[in-house]
């Protein structure tokens, strides 16, 4: 035996399974190992070199729920709670697979900031729904949060394109839009955008159907710049109302109905909205307040921002069917100042500042100056309205700003000038003071009672019957007041009334008076009158006096008046107190001059009568009434069947038939005529026929007496 070479050395290259070949068991990525063995001599390795694979590893088991960095898949956030990887049961591995994610711990919620923004992810913060069914808006994110709910844009709140919007707050989205010339920012990167509540076309388009109600608030800052159709705060809207809101500092440009309010309304109403934004339209249809609008109204709704547009651009409304009423536009617009002339729309009552726009529709061109004044607030009446004080000098007209009159304006105290016309917030023309002095106005006349004055002192009238003149210096105004009375009250409470315009004017040291003549019976002399002017607007002092006062002042100053004056006075008042007695069923002692007068002394006093009196008449008697007119009465008989229609009686009683006639003091008494027949008899018979009579009381021959003096004296004049 002898080698040749060297030894073959071992195959390692046959892989028998068995527990001598044994090298490692099966774990998760790798399957059992065994050694190879020798394919010539079953040596087996012990190579690591020389493993082989037996079988399937055993794959991971993923089960294990590990929080670690290591594991961490998505972090926490606002909506989510923080996801991880699950780990190998057997080894370190962490599953790679979406199907074998965790989520550990608490979802953060939203942390919103004061505007309504998550100040994480920027989410909205719901509107609450109140107890109208009005989502009530207090700031910008609910603001957004309602768009999307009408947008449908909402992940977890169906859509609302009916939902009903109220702002509660002014709403600022973006501090500043525009610049100071309105024109949009420098730098616009940083603005939040603005998607039109029915979002855009094309883009969750839809239609709002619902109520907004700004309650008089703003949206301030709202911008979108892109080349869409229908946008504003509302994009298209449909049967909706929109109300009581501002939008300011602004911009809005897309390519058709572009409008600060409204893209597109249709069947729809915008009441009480103005704008200040900045409107572009790059292709059509571009206003202050609406882009376009079918079937609409606008009502009460001012543009003072800019409009621009290539086509149909208008300060309220670029075109449209259905009607603008009580609109202004002051805004800087290349258009029409209202809207697009056409004759489906009816533009009521609108006005449009001068050269603010390329033509102007059926709108009332106004002077700046007309709307700072106020006059466009006028004009435009209804619910506009402008504060016009001083310290605010509002420059323009505001829906629910103080109302504004049209005021006349005069240069003279009494308004006698032809007025101009002013704008006030009080319904009260302006007039110059009154200059009074002494209660006159030395311009105008004017009294400062309003009525004028009375002259202090009266005079007696005696043609008739005893009267006191009540003399006045009146107003001009009263003088011209058709309505103006005098009314007198006397003692028994009856009222005398006598018409301004009817009264006699006399002249008392230069001065015009007015003559008021109160008539008044004997018995009356010391009993208060009163006397009062009376206009449908005015009621003067009430000034009361008596004829006894008057009458004491004349007797008090004897020295300054005539005998006959003073004579006259003294029998009147005597008469006035033998009158008071008799009426009041009282006798008082006879004077000296009157206990002279006896039926003897007016001897001569007798009636003659002359001629026939006709058949069936004949006289009865006479007597003398006192009362405030003195009244001469004749009484005749008349026999039955007579007709005594043709002899003028004035009244009967019965059978008597009476003829009355003026038997006042001054005044001839006339004749009584009864046909042929003619009495001719003076009230001194009456009073000597008293005298005589034995069957007359003594105090009724006490009166007549004292009327025959006063009588007797009255005639002297
Ligand atoms: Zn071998
Ligand atoms: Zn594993
Ligand atoms: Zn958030
Ligand atoms: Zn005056």
């Amino acid at each position: 035996m002898f080698t040749s070479g060297g030894p073959l050395g071992h195959d390692f290259s046959e892989k028998n399974v068995s527990n001598p070949a044994f090298y490692a068991p099966a774990d998760c990525t790798t399957p059992a190992r065994y050694y190879k063995c020798c394919s010539r001599c079953a040596v087996i390795s012990t190579d690591t070199a020389d493993l082989f694979e037996d079988g399937d590893a055993l794959g991971h088991d993923f089960t294990v729920e590990t929080v670690s960095d290591a594991t961490l898949y998505t972090p926490v956030d606002c909506t989510h709670a923080a996801q991880y990887h699950k780990s190998c049961a057997r080894c370190d591995a962490i599953s790679t697979d979406e199907a074998d994610l965790f989520a550990s711990g608490e979802m953060l919620g939203h942390s919103y900031n004061d505007n309504g923004f998550c100040v994480r992810c920027d989410g909205y913060e719901a509107a609450m729904l109140n107890a109208d069914g009005a989502y009530e808006i207090s700031n910008a994110g609910q603001l957004y949060w309602f768009a999307a709910l009408v947008n449908g844009t909402l992940a977890d709140v169906d859509q609302n394109m009916g939902a009903n919007g109220i702002l509660t707050a002014d709403i600022v989205v973006n501090e500043t839009v525009l610049d100071a010339d309105r024109n949009l920012i420098s730098d616009p990167s940083n603005l939040r955008k603005w998607t039109p509540i029915s979002g855009v076309e094309g883009d969750n388009y839809a239609n709002y159907t619902g109520t907004f109600d700004g309650q008089n608030h703003t949206i301030s800052g709202l911008y979108f710049n892109d080349s869409k159709t229908s946008v504003g705060l509302f994009g298209k809207v449909d049967k909706a109302t929109i109300c009581n809101l501002g939008v300011i500092d602004s911009f809005f440009q897309a390519k058709v109905e572009v409008a600060a309010v409204c893209g597109y309304s249709y069947y729809s109403a915008i009441k009480n909205c103005y704008s200040t934004a900045t409107i572009n339209g790059t292709e059509e249809y571009a206003g202050g307040i609406c882009g376009r609008q079918y079937y609409s109204t606008i009502s009460n709704c001012a543009n003072r921002g800019r409009v621009g547009g290539v086509k149909n651009a208008a300060g309220i409304c670029g075109f449209g069917y259905g009607g603008i009423v009580n609109c202004y536009n002051m805004g800087t617009v290349t258009g029409q100042a209202i809207c697009a002339a056409s004759s489906y729309i009816t533009i009521t009552n609108c006005y449009a500042l001068e050269d603010s726009a390329s033509t102007y529709y059926q709108a009332s061109k106004l002077s700046a100056e007309a709307f700072a004044i106020g006059e466009a607030a006028y004009r435009l009446g209804g619910d506009w309205g402008q504060n016009l004080s001083s310290a605010v000098s509002a420059q323009y007209p505001s829906v629910g700003g103080p109302k504004v009159y049209q005021c006349n304006f005069y240069l003279s105290c009494d308004a006698s000038d032809t007025p101009t016309q002013v704008y006030r917030n009080v319904n009260e023309d302006i007039v110059p003071a009154h200059s009074y002095v002494n209660g006159v106005c030395k311009n105008c006349g004017y009294f400062r009672n309003n009525v004028g004055t009375h002259l202090a002192g009266h005079s007696l009238t005696l043609n008739g019957s005893i009267g006191v003149n009540f003399y006045m210096m009146l107003d001009p105004r009263i003088v011209a007041d058709d309505s103006a009375y005098m009314q007198f009250t006397l003692p028994d409470g009856t009222t005398k009334v006598m018409s301004v315009r009817g009264a006699a004017q006399d002249e008392v040291d230069g001065e015009q008076y007015y003559v008021f003549t109160c008539q008044v019976s004997a018995k009356e002399m010391a009993s208060k009158i009163k006397a009062q002017i009376i206009t449908d607007t005015v009621k003067s002092t009430v000034y009361s006096f008596t004829v006894e006062d008057y009458a004491n002042e004349i007797l008090d100053n004897s020295d300054a008046y005539n005998n006959y004056t003073v004579g006259l006075v003294r029998t009147l008042m005597q008469y006035g107190t033998y009158a008071d007695a008799y009426f009041a069923g009282e006798t008082l002692g006879a004077t000296k001059e009157m206990s002279q007068v006896t039926a003897d002394t007016l001897a001569m006093e007798v009636y003659v009568a002359d001629g026939e009196l006709p058949e069936g008449i004949s006289y009865y008697g006479s007597t003398l009434l006192l009362e405030s007119d003195v009244v001469l009465r004749h009484y005749f008989k008349v026999a039955k069947g007579t007709d005594v229609s043709a002899y003028g009686f004035t009244g009967n009683k019965g059978n008597y038939y009476y003829v009355d006639l003026a038997a006042g003091f001054g005044v001839t008494v006339a004749d009584c005529v009864i046909g042929d027949y003619t009495l001719k008899y003076q009230p001194t018979c009456y009073v000597r026929a008293v005298l005589e009579s034995e069957a007359a009381p003594e105090n009724l021959k006490q009166l007549v007496t004292a009327f025959y003096l006063y009588y007797r004296m009255s005639q002297m004049s």
